[in-house]
């Protein structure tokens, strides 16, 4: 360690020379000495005991000269030991001063005697407090070691320390970069991937995100899509390079004449998709008109000319209709198709005659309106089996409708459409009032009636039942209700107490597709139910995936800590009745016994038995 030792007598150089001579001896107790003042981390270990290196001067002049060349050999002092009292040359305060202007690191010892400067003026000269220290004069050699073995060993801490700290701050410097770089790559790969490289306009990506950011926005808007006229012809006969050049150019029209500061995308090939405010249909298709007219005319392309033109297919959303954004888009595109059939340069609004789903939809409507007085209706009635003995403890009534037109039209079609108008309450009536009569034949079952959440939530839904089931003479024990989770959860409040007095009445209820809504399980204990359905595409799952057989199981567990009865629906193996009765399941149900089947044959089946443990007999039916 590096010591610089400034003082104008030779015989204080003596003393420093004995004190910093090797003294193994000591080196050990002065090392503790020092461990115990500053701590023992701030020491360099035991074992590795500084060699002192002292430079001697006798003035103060040549101390500073020597720090300066310390400096700048890249091997500074740690301590200088000063002398206060060194005439002729430079004092100690001012030697001090100097070597600090130099050297702010330094530890600067000053050896003094009793009416030198005070400490305060030495260190407001060459400060700061805590890289001062004072010895007075005569000084002990352990003392003079001691401190400049523990300046020593702080000074190399601390030039660690500011080390560490500029390697950290230059780190965090290149991370800052990094992170800039990294933003702009971003940034970049953003736009690359909700951009097209041809046209740079936004793509089909951003043309839908901006269409579901539109469409939770108030106010009516336009979405139409656009088709280049005689663009294939225009690739084919001029080459690529021309059709990219017309797609740039048309672009280009697009984004002057779209109305409103409206959006421009390409969606792909020669399509472009357009969404500008509007105040209506009319507005809309003006608007449109204007922007095909503005694409109709020649262009010229590396010296060609080109018929440019295109065709347009708009829709208006307004306020009140659906925020779904595919099927905004499944619109305007069959109102393209329109347009296009219809020749070129057309503008096309959409109407629902365009769309073959809304056609059926209003043929469904309509039909189901007459169906009853046609006699199209007919419940189909599926087996119930108890896990023990398998016996038929009742029949779910599924409603069927045969149409002349589309032949046998499914409820999973037909149910939910009559859900959106008013017809769902006339067939859920029809539907109560078959089953209820059909119950005369059975010998002791119960029906089970699919019950649609409209139908739930109609006003005085309990007195209706009642009604039905007094008028048809039928025990409420006979008539479980099923209804699904959407029922009840959408307004929970209400649906409990509905379910507790039709529970009270001594009605059962069956929670139908559960395991497929968002309920929480731990939530359907407010609920008087007898029982949980769970859907069949569980069961359907059970063998193959290791999360549904997980789900059933917890399904039963749960259902079986509630004390509620849990009934597997859609069970068509052996292997699945094997597992769920294993399980615990109470109640099965399923192609495996039965199809569902005319009131006819479910009266056969109700007093036959799918028999006992030794395996199935009857199977499958239908
Ligand atoms: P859901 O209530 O879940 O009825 C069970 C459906 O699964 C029935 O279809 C039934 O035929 C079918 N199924 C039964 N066992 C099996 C099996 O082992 N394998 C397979 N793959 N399927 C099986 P369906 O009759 O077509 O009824 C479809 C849906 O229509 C019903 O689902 C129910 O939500 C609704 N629905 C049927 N009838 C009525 C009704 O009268 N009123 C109301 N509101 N909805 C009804
Ligand atoms: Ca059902
Ligand atoms: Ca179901």
């Amino acid at each position: 360690m590096r010591i610089l030792i400034v003082d104008d007598e030779p015989g204080m150089h003596d003393s420093y020379r004995r004190s910093f001579a090797p003294a193994p001896a000591d080196a050990g107790t002065l090392l503790a000495m020092a461990a115990e003042l500053f701590g023992d981390d701030a020491m360099p270990s035991h074992d590795a005991a500084p060699g002192f290196a002292p430079t001697h001067c006798m003035q103060g002049l040549d101390a500073v000269a020597a720090v300066e060349r310390a400096l700048a050999d890249g091997d500074p002092f740690p301590v200088a030991f000063i002398d206060v009292r060194m005439p002729p040359g430079i004092d100690g305060k001012e030697t001090a001063r100097r070597i600090r202007a130099l050297d702010p690191e330094i530890n600067l010892v000053i050896v003094t005697g009793f009416s030198d400067f005070s400490p305060l003026e030495i260190s407001r000269a060459a400060g700061p407090a805590d890289k001062i220290f004072y010895i007075a004069k005569p000084f002990e050699v352990a003392e003079v070691v001691q401190t400049a073995t523990a300046l020593g060993g702080r000074w190399a801490i601390d030039r660690e320390l500011a080390a560490a700290r500029a390697r950290l701050a230059e780190q965090v410097v290149q991370l800052e970069e990094q992170g800039l770089e990294l933003a702009a790559n971003e940034s970049r790969a953003v736009h690359i991937a909700t951009h097209d490289s041809l046209t740079d306009a936004p793509n089909r990506l951003a043309f839908q995100r901006a269409l579901a950011e539109r469409v939770r926005r108030p106010g009516s808007f336009a979405v139409a899509m656009l088709d280049l006229d005689r663009f294939k012809l225009v690739n084919d006969t001029l080459g690529h390079l021309a059709g990219d050049e017309l797609l740039r150019e048309m672009c280009a029209i697009l984004v002057g004449t779209v109305p409103n500061g409206g959006l421009v995308a390409r969606l792909g090939g020669d399509e472009f998709g357009l969404m500008f405010d509007t105040p209506g249909d009319e507005a809309a298709v003006m608007a449109c008109e204007r922007v095909v007219h503005a694409c109709t005319g020649t262009v010229k392309l590396f010296g060609h000319s080109v018929q440019g033109g295109a065709s347009t297919g708009v829709v208006v959303r307004t306020c009140e209709d659906s925020r779904d954004v595919v099927d905004l888009m499944r619109r305007s595109d069959l109102a393209l198709n329109d347009a296009k059939r219809a020749g070129r340069g057309v503008v096309r609004l959409f109407d629902e005659s365009m769309d073959e789903s809304i056609r059926f939809r209003r043929r469904v409507e309509s039909g189901l309106g007459q169906a009853i007085g046609r006699g199209e209706l007919a419940l189909a009635y599926q087996p119930i089996v108890a896990r023990q003995g398998l016996d038929v403890v009742g029949f779910e009534a599924l409603l069927r409708w045969h149409t002349d037109e589309y032949g046998p039209i499914s409820p999973a079609t037909f149910i939910p459409i009559a859900e959106d108008s008013n017809l769902i309450h006339e067939l859920g009536d029809w539907v109560l009032h078959e089953a209820l009569a059909v119950l005369r034949d059975w010998p002791g079952q119960y029906v089970s009636v699919n019950f649609s959440p409209r139908q739930f939530r109609r006003p005085n839904f309990v007195g209706h039942v009642v009604e039905a089931v007094q008028r048809a003479g039928v025990e409420p024990a006979r008539l479980q209700i099923e209804i699904t989770e959407t029922a009840i959860f959408d307004d929970a409040e209400r649906a409990a107490e509905t379910l507790y007095r039709l529970r009270q009445m001594g009605f059962r209820i069956a929670l139908d597709d559960f395991g497929t809504g968002y309920s929480s399980l731990y939530n359907i204990r407010k609920f008087a139910l007898d029982s949980l359905k769970i859907d069949r595409s569980f069961i359907d799952g059970m063998g193959r995936e290791r999360e549904s057989a997980a789900i059933v199981h917890s399904i039963i567990h749960l259902g079986q800590a509630l004390g509620l009865g849990v009934i597997a629906e859609g069970v068509e193996t052996e292997a699945q009745v094997a597992l769920l009765r294993a399980a615990g399941a109470s109640h099965l149900q399923g192609y495996y016994f039965s199809r569902p089947v005319p009131a006819a044959q479910a009266r056969e089946l109700a007093t036959r038995r799918f028999s006992g443990d030794e395996g199935m007999v009857g199977g499958r039916h239908g």
